[in-house]
Parts: structure tokens; sequence; C-alpha cells
């Protein structure tokens, strides 16, 4: 493959929404240099995850929990070391205040949270964290934990926080699609360490426009943008991104 690549670092290739067209859907993304990190959070998308890295070049895995899922957590642990030669992170998992309000659930995915950190560093791993409506709470479980490599994905909380993260914590923030209509995020461009900056498309959701399916070749969108709010060139926002994310993801390597 010659030409530029980027990484989409967080999309779904296992959901049902790609089941008709998946073979068309990961060639689209690689014809236009996107190699994609997909995530499993699901005990029926897991062998489809590792099945997906092993088929295609250009897809790597990562294995992590629906936080609203936290019953499998053990079967998940097992999971992640099991197949720990195959994936290239851990996640993503973390809190959903969103749709969980209940003290107790939160408590829970807490623990699972927690639980996902500590195998993630047990075997070197990066780790991809999923914060709605939990930005603030996920952080501090993450500095509590000390923990390192850390991909916040879609992050919905204050700009000010994700600054002083990527900056103090060096943690890395993955820019989704959905930038180009989302006031929030646009801020989070700017508010977060340059060096610390990764794209994402969170396929099938979080897509350009609202109601559309996402998918990985659509990353380009995100980069463009993030270009076009900081005022730099594309092309330099891109070699910036790819570099960023292949010193946290050091197993995956692109030309
Ligand atoms: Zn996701």
């Amino acid at each position: 493959m010659n030409g530029l690549r980027v990484v989409d670092t967080h999309c779904h290739l296992e959901s049902d929404e790609f089941r008709i067209d998946l073979p068309q859907v990961i060639s689209r993304a690689s014809a236009s240099g996107v190699d994609m990190i997909t995530s499993a959070i699901t005990l029926e998308a897991l062998p489809e995850g590792l099945r997906l890295a092993e088929n295609y070049p250009c897809v790597h895995a990562a294995i992590g929990l629906d936080p609203r899922r936290c019953g499998d957590l053990q079967t998940v642990l097992r999971y992640v070391r099991g197949s720990s030669s195959r994936i290239v992170a851990v996640g993503e998992t973390g809190l959903d205040y969103y749709f969980t309000r209940e003290h107790e659930l939160r408590k829970e995915q807490e623990e699972c949270m927690r639980a996902m950190i500590s195998v993630a560093r047990e075997l070197g791993l990066p780790i991809q964290i999923h914060s709605r409506s939990a930005g603030k709470a996920a952080l501090d479980i993450l500095r509590d934990c000390e923990a390192s490599q850390v991909q916040m994905h879609a992050f919905d909380g204050k700009a000010s926080l994700a600054r002083e993260a990527s900056k103090e914590l060096g943690y890395y923030f993955s820019i989704p699609t959905s930038v180009v209509r989302s006031p929030q995020k646009r801020n989070l461009v700017k508010a977060v360490e340059y060096e610390r900056l990764l794209v994402e498309t969170d396929s099938p959701v979080l897509g350009p426009d609202l109601t559309g399916r996402n998918e990985p070749a659509n990353v380009w969108i995100a980069l463009r943008e993030i270009g076009a709010i900081l005022g730099r060139e594309e092309e330099e926002v891109r070699s910036i991104v790819l570099e960023n994310t292949l010193r946290l993801y050091n197993r995956i390597h692109v030309k």
C-alpha cells in the first residue's frame, strides 16, 4: 500500500450494522489509507474482533467490556489474558453515567474499570477509556490507579480537564468524526496537547451526520476538521497524529 496512512484508533467492526457489507467497509478504509483498531466489548463480539485482526492486516483488535455488562468481567479478563499476544489494547472500558444513574451500578462500573486498568498494566498494553457523562470521575480513577498508556475516547467532559490530563499525565484523546457537528469536540481539539491528539470514528456511531452509519474511511473527515480548527495543513496533522498513534500503540506498524 503506497500513500499516506492514518489509524482510526477506535471503531466497532463487530457491530450488527456492518454484517451485510463488512469486507467492503474494510477495503474502502484500507484503500483510502486507514488502519483500524476495532474494539470488541461484548462476549459475542470478542472472537469476531480477533478473527478480523487475523484476516486483515489493516485491522487490529482491542478487547474491552461494555460498562453496562459488568457481570461478564471475569470471562472478559480471562479472554484478555488468553489472547494478549493477538491484541493491541485493552478497552474500551470505563464509566457510562449517561445510561446508568443508580449509585450501586456506578460503583460496579468503577470496580470493573479498575480491574481492566490492572490487567492492561499487567500485560503492558494501552487502555481505551469510555467516559460518557463521567469525564471527571474516569480521570480521577485513572489518576488514582496511576494508569499510563491511556486513550480517552470521545471524551465529553470539560476541555480544561482534558488539557490537564494530556499535559500532566500524558493521556491521549481521540477526536471522533462528530467533531464536525459538536462544539464540545471542537473545544477539545484546542485543549488537548498536540502530541496527545488521536483520531477515531467510533463506527458505526458518532458519524459526521447524526443519523447515518459511520465507517472507518470517514476518519479523514476528523483529521481535516482538526486541521481547520487548529489552522494547520491537513498533511501536517496526519503525520503528527500518526506519530502520536504509533507512540501509544507500539504493536502497530503502519508504512
Ligand atoms: Zn466505542
